[in-house]
């Protein structure tokens, strides 16, 4: 791969961008440049804007097409990242930090499956439905594509997030203006050629690595119908906020500070180590969902702490593209200066730190040794700040109802998960807990199930069937 582009896909093409400036992207464990690509600027999204417009408002274009033709595309799409799974999972390790293994599956396989997911649902739908009216006479209730898409996206899982938007989104018939985040612009490139290869009507998927300036812009522009955000909740705010001025259609999949909440039945042996570790610190901490605040009852209070510090302290810290790294670099120095920021509040704060707080003896990279932190009351700042890397707060709960409480006392909803043996105890605890998603004696985010937050985590869902109605909007035809 030519690791530095000089063009946009734009309108089907690869067209030259509107300014000479670029984005460079570093590798998060050498340093080394990667590659870089063109830095979109208002023309540009201008032009990409226009090209989506001009691919959903032909009559006989994308949004026009028969859902089982979408469908078909969809397949080839899906086809045609399958064809770079590796080399777009190399890229966004090499990017972000994330470790390869997690990378093949959510970087690299998980888009396809969604795509093909999402053409099957659409496939025999006639979006169609003839209900028996109130007045005597028929009505006919139709969900039809809502134009077109700003899709805005993190760093953290760039490829899934994308695809979170535009899988649901195309089948419904929508157009796309993809905006990348600066720190993961190369595996963007990827995935234009892909649109290419499978033969997506031109301007239907449109891709402009940008800045944040770039994309307000987008979301605000006339052009545009609906915006898909992810990313932090202060973004989120200030998306939300225009698209409330402009009453346009938005989700928004924001931060997350969850809750593991670790019931006293539960057997902290060694067979809760594997799923423990991914609901608490998958993709390095750089997860949105990750239940960083440990609640653990005070009558097991020390044996949590020894169990969690063991297994976090235990984690294999290495290169991403290390298949047995279990923890790899933040994306950024950025992110790494602001989580050992965290760490030095926690520290000032007076809580107990139990392992790590340190950076691990590698020479470069922007690295950060996982941490615990004991004794951490929910008041503190650790404990209420998304803070987005390896740092894991145990939080004591004195029973059930107060573990309920500090699991809810918090400003986001996003995740969490419940550790017991005794599932209808689990269940039971799940119910109260204020929350988009949360998981019992693990935490795997299902496709066929709506993902997304409550409160400060954000407005809507994503995934399952709930997905498709983002990206269509109703009409009443009273016959
Ligand atoms: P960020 O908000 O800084 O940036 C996200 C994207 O939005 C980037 O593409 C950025 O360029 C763009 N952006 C930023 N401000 C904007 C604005 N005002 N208008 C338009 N575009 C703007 O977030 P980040 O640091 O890249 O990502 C980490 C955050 O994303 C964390 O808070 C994490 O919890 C959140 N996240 C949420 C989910 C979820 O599904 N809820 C998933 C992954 C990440």
């Amino acid at each position: 791969m030519n690791p530095h582009h000089h063009s946009l896909f734009i309108g089907g093409q690869w067209v030259t961008p509107a300014s000479e400036e670029r984005i460079t992207v570093l590798d998060a464990s050498t340093e080394d440049v990667l590659g870089s690509v063109p830095n979109g600027s208002e023309k540009d999204m201008d032009a990409a804007v226009a090209a989506a417009r001009a691919a959903f408002d032909d009559p006989d274009g994308w949004a026009a097409w028969e859902p089982a033709r979408r469908a078909d595309a969809l397949h080839r799409l899906a086809e045609a990242l399958e064809r770079r799974a590796e080399a777009i999972t190399r890229i966004v390790s090499a990017q972000n930090g994330m470790t390869i293994s997690l990378s093949e599956q959510v970087e690299g396989a998980l888009p396809t499956v969604l795509l093909r997911y999402y053409a099957d649902l659409i496939r025999d739908d006639t979006g169609e439905e003839v209900r028996d009216g109130m007045l005597g006479a028929p009505v006919h209730v139709r969900r039809e594509p809502l134009g077109v898409v700003a899709a805005i996206v993190p760093w953290n899982a760039p490829q899934l997030l994308s695809a979170t938007k535009y899988a649901p989104g195309l089948a419904a018939g929508c157009t796309f203006v993809l905006k990348p985040s600066p720190e993961t612009v190369l595996d963007a490139v990827l995935f234009a050629e892909a649109v290419e290869e499978a033969g997506l009507p031109p301007g239907v998927v449109n891709v402009v690595p940008a800045g944040r300036e770039v994309g307000a812009y987008l979301v605000s522009h006339p052009g545009v119908d609906k915006v898909a955000f992810t990313g932090s909740t202060g973004a989120g705010r200030q998306i939300g906020a225009a698209c409330g001025t402009l009453l346009r259609p938005v989700t928004l999949e924001l931060g997350g500070k969850s809750a593991a909440v670790i019931l006293d039945d539960v057997d902290l042996g060694s067979a809760i180590a594997e799923p423990f570790f991914q609901a608490t610190l998958l993709a390095n901490g750089q997860a949105c969902f990750a239940s960083t605040r440990v609640l653990a009852p005070r009558s097991r209070y020390d044996e949590v702490v020894d169990a969690v510090s063991s297994l976090v302290g235990g984690l294999t810290v290495g290169s991403p593209l290390d298949p047995t790294t279990q923890i790899g670099p933040m994306a950024t120095a950025r992110q790494r200066d602001r989580v050992e920021g965290f760490i030095s509040q926690g520290r000032a704060e007076g809580a107990r730190l139990v392992v790590g707080g340190s950076r691990p003896d590698f020479e470069k990279g922007f690295y950060v040794t996982p941490t615990v932190f004991a004794d951490v009351d929910n008041a503190q700042v650790i404990a209420r700040e998304e803070i987005f890397g390896p740092v894991l707060s145990v939080i004591a709960y004195t029973d059930e109802d107060d573990a309920v409480r500090i699991a809810n006392d918090s400003e986001y909803g996003l995740g969490g998960s419940v550790w017991t043996d005794d599932d209808e105890r689990g269940m039971r605890v799940a119910r109260r807990m204020q929350t988009g998603t949360v998981g019992l004696n693990h935490y795997t985010v299902d496709p066929a199930a709506p993902f997304g937050g409550i409160k400060a985590s954000g407005l809507g869902r994503e995934f399952g069937p709930e997905a498709l109605r983002n990206y269509q909007q109703i009409k009443s035809i009273y016959r």
